[in-house]
């Protein structure tokens, strides 16, 4: 199931706040302030270029607003940590003023321009969070990528009217730029992420129970992050680390929650380390001499939603020899209406959806109006 197609496909523009830009980072060189929600490819467009450091590096007081992770993470990546210190790190539900440069409005934008943000927790990968903005403009959020269970929306303190009056409910949120990467039927429900890493984990257990030579080898999409998640749980419940390529290795090594279930001997049971051969049908590690001993398991979510396969009852599904885990870093479709449901927004525009999925389809599943991301080049001219 193809997201998005580019003519759709959002291009980092808050229709509310036009002089910002989020998690896009091409043509941003009359942009105030940049936000990344977390280090994905699709949310990265850009971030890598020239003229981004360009940019950061002749504009005073321009910023690329992240989590501490997000920011640790590119660090010590080595395309990325030339912009060290042009990310500015949001502490995790603490609502933030930003006051933007006022001198640098030639693009017609009001000359003093500020706001509040708010990053909070989208439980999708290490460092992942959702952007709420609050301004004269109104209150917009950002989802990012999310996985969040059904009734947990509530629960954030940087949704509610009063934290310390719950009862006086939920803020009103104008406009929500929504993660519906699962906004179709095929994707209604998901097992939850502690299902599917319960099940990975005896899998993994009664393998590496055979013998010392047994090993498990985790298949995951390129050089993503998303599975730390599960490495830490197998860690916890089997003390067992696993083994990641050197690139993983440094940045894991510096996040705290991350580092101690990870490990640079290849002599463990567990590894993770075959970066970029995810396509491939076969795997093959160095560190594996007997490939007959070796358990490949696929974290994967599209494959289990295509035709003929219930996702409900079949967490792990064997295809020839390779053990597909449904293991979503998403929300199903009953995730993400249950948060449209809890927040109620005047608007939604989603930010990746299936490619045939309609605009028609979305405000049906979700009962709200559905507009479409506008394009950056369009918006410009409109401004
Ligand atoms: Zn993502
Ligand atoms: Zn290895």
């Amino acid at each position: 199931m193809p997201v998005n197609s580019d003519s759709q496909s959002f291009q980092g523009v808050i229709d509310e706040i036009p002089y910002i830009s989020v998690d896009y980072f091409l043509y941003v060189q009359s942009s105030l302030a940049l936000f990344l929600s977390h280090c994905h490819a699709d949310h990265m467009k850009g971030l890598d270029s020239h003229e981004l450091y360009q940019t950061v590096k002749t504009k005073p007081g321009l910023f690329i607003y992240c989590s501490a992770i997000t920011k640790k993470i590119l660090s010590d990546w080595p395309i990325y940590c030339k912009l060290s210190p042009y990310l500015k790190v949001l502490e995790l539900n603490q609502t933030v003023k930003i006051d933007l440069p006022s001198d640098d409005c030639s693009d017609g934008h009001p000359s003093k321009i500020s706001f509040c943000v708010t990053s909070i927790p989208s439980g999708h990968c290490p460092g992942s969070v959702m952007f709420l903005y609050e301004g004269i403009f109104g209150t917009v959020l950002y989802t990012g990528d999310f996985r969040i269970a059904k009734g947990d929306s509530k629960k954030f303190q940087a949704f509610m009217s009063n934290p310390s009056r719950p009862e006086y409910g939920l803020k009103t949120i104008d406009h929500i730029y929504l993660d519906c990467t699962f906004c179709t039927d095929a994707a209604r429900t998901f097992p939850s992420r502690q299902t599917s890493v319960e099940k990975t984990i005896a899998l993994v257990n009664s393998w590496i129970a055979k013998s010392p030579e047994h090993k498990v080898l985790f298949t995951l999409a390129g050089r993503g992050f998303g599975a730390e998640f599960l490495f830490v749980e197998v860690y916890r419940k089997l003390n067992v680390q696993v083994h990641t390529s050197d690139f993983k290795h440094k940045i894991y090594s510096n996040l705290p929650d991350i580092k101690n279930a990870i490990s640079r001997q290849p002599t463990t049971s567990i590894h993770a380390c075959s970066e970029g051969r995810a396509s491939s049908k076969t795997h093959s590690s160095p560190c594996f001499k007997d490939s007959n001993k070796v358990l490949t398991i696929r974290l994967s979510t599209q494959w289990h939603l295509m035709d003929g396969k219930n996702v409900d009852s079949r967490v792990v599904v064997d295809e020839g020899g390779i053990q597909r885990v449904l293991f979503s870093m998403h929300s199903s479709l009953e995730e993400i209406q249950d948060m449209a449901q809890t927040l109620k927004p005047r608007k939604v525009t989603p930010i990746a959806k299936p490619d045939p999925v309609t605009t028609e389809t979305i405000a049906q599943l979700l009962d709200c109006k559905v507009k479409m991301p506008t394009s950056r080049f369009r918006s410009r001219h409109d401004d």
